[in-house]
């Protein structure tokens, strides 16, 4: 693959704010689970099941602080505004999906394909699983391109696996195709940096 035409990460920017999806603020702890998400949570690790949670509906309560076009909350999801969803899909960018968060902002979800990496050459280092759920708690070291088990088509926008996880849960990260990631470039998306996958 030609260091020019290697996929690209959508990285978002350092956001003054910190947003929250399913978590709140709380005065003892700084923050914790939303509570009709607490069910959701493993007793072990205390994660919540992300797509569980998702397919039990957003709170209505949610309020993003923000006006960029791309960002991440302070539980790792990425938000998207609408210039981005309508961006994506006058172009036809497709590969994920989204959940409407507010009149102004969209959550950025893995869709049904995903960006492939071989787990033991991906270059990124999984540890500490949680001897209930299964799920890491850390992911250390980066990805790497020689990791990712198939090319990545042009006007796509796709999650990976296996999945970044931090100890609060699973970090969204997406790749899309160089072609795709020059156009995005070229709209001038706020918030949004994008670097080649090494
Ligand atoms: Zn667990």
């Amino acid at each position: 693959m030609a260091g020019s035409d290697k996929p690209r990460w959508l990285v978002p920017k350092d956001h003054r704010t910190t947003n929250w999806i399913l978590r709140e603020d709380d005065p003892v702890n700084g923050t914790r689970v939303r509570t009709e998400y607490e069910d959701l949570q493993c007793p072990q690790c205390l994660k919540v099941d992300e797509d569980q949670a998702i397919l039990r509906g957003l709170p209505k309560s949610i309020v993003i602080r923000s006006t960029v076009d791309y960002l991440s909350t302070g539980d790792d999801f990425i938000v998207v505004s609408n210039r981005f969803v309508d961006f994506c899909e006058a172009e036809g960018i497709v590969g994920f999906r989204l959940a409407r968060l507010t009149d102004k902002y969209t959550l950025l979800l893995p869709g049904g394909s995903l960006a492939i990496f071989d787990p033991i050459s991906c270059g990124a280092e999984f540890l500490r699983p949680c001897k209930t759920c299964g799920r890491f708690r850390e992911t250390v070291g980066l990805f790497a391109a020689d990791g990712l088990l198939h090319p990545i088509a042009e006007k796509v926008i796709l999650s990976i696996a296996p999945s970044m996880e931090s100890t609060r849960g699973r970090s969204c990260w997406f790749l899309t195709s160089c072609a795709t990631a020059k156009i995005l470039k070229s709209a001038k998306m706020k918030g949004l940096d994008i670097d080649p996958l090494y």
